[in-house]
């Protein structure tokens, strides 16, 4: 009863800020989305489409990083933040900053889920759950294939 509790506030605090996101979003049509994603890509992050488990190249990515939207470059995660949930999907406990995402009610599939997306272009990245580590106890469960990873040493331009 808790968890519904912390539920319906959160569909409350991010109802308003959907609605801004939204608006400024990035508005491109689908045609032009189609030219710049592979059709899978295309299929996750604009059709809220979800890989098979263990699947996605960055289940078991280890490596120091950035995590990048894969439809627009915006910074999501850090792999300071990644954990193994086991899952089959790679599983955050934080985004970079509260404003890199914006969650909302999903409630497809007879299933109360929330699902994240890019605050920036507005792409499906996958579903944010309350089972995730201390101290956020967040769980961002992403699909690897709305991602891409920036190795440490390669951030930064020279
Ligand atoms: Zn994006």
């Amino acid at each position: 009863m808790e968890e519904q509790d912390v539920y319906i506030e959160e569909r409350i605090f991010f109802s308003d800020r959907v609605i801004s996101v939204e608006k400024t979003m990035m508005k491109k049509s689908e045609a032009e989305w189609k030219k710049i994603l592979t059709p899978d890509e295309f299929k996750v992050l604009r059709k809220k489409g979800t890989e098979p488990p263990f699947t996605g190249k960055y289940v078991h990515q280890a490596a120091e990083g950035t995590y990048i939207c894969a439809g627009c470059g915006n910074l999501l995660f850090s792999s300071e933040k990644k954990f193994g949930s086991g899952s089959g999907w790679p599983s955050f406990s934080a985004t970079v900053a509260p404003d890199a995402v914006v969650v909302k009610p999903d409630n497809s599939l007879f299933m109360k889920r929330i699902e994240v997306v890019c605050a920036q272009c507005g792409g499906h990245l996958g579903h944010v759950f309350d089972d995730g580590p201390l101290p956020t106890g967040k769980r961002y469960c992403m699909n690897s294939i709305s991602l891409r990873f920036v190795e440490k040493n390669k951030l930064k331009k020279s």
